[in-house]
């Protein structure tokens, strides 16, 4: 007896889900201020330190952090790396279409260091310690990508 062939029936099936995460205090209010061209941080009650964005609990002394604060808008390029390649669609590497900087910036007054995305300057000429300032997009929505980015002060 011949064995029967057996056909599988593999659907494709698009799977997109939509994913509601809850933030926490800290990044819900640092995105708020974002949506006002605010940066926010949280600063320590007990040492004083102030980190950006902000934390719930103190990476000094263990306290926590439920005060507020706006910080400059300004501060100091504290590291940076020059990038050639990009991540597409979550997937592969490829060439970018010019080289750009991602860095490190201490803003004035803050303790802790942002990473954020560094323009308007080639990157030939940038600097550790260079003075750097925000640059918002046009239209602010409470989102990551409201403060686009840092240039040279
Ligand atoms: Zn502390």
């Amino acid at each position: 007896m011949e064995a029967e062939k057996l056909e599988f029936f593999n659907p494709k099936v698009p799977l997109d889900f939509q994913y509601n995460n809850r933030v926490g205090i800290g990044i819900e209010r640092y995105l708020r201020g974002l949506g006002e061209r605010k940066i926010l941080g949280s600063k320590c009650p007990q040492c004083g330190k102030v980190a950006v964005p902000p934390r719930t609990v103190c990476g000094k002394c263990s306290a926590t952090m439920g005060e507020f604060v706006e910080v400059s808008q300004e501060g100091t390029l504290e590291n940076f790396t020059v990038g050639h390649v990009q991540l597409v669609k979550g997937q592969r590497l490829e060439k970018a279409e010019s080289p750009y900087v991602v860095g490190l910036v201490r803003l004035d007054g803050v303790d802790s260091l942002l990473l954020a995305r560094i323009s308007g300057v080639d990157p030939s000429d940038l600097k550790v310690g260079m003075r750097v300032k925000a640059v918002w997009r046009d239209e602010v929505q409470g989102d990551y990508a409201d403060l686009d980015h840092f240039q040279p002060a």
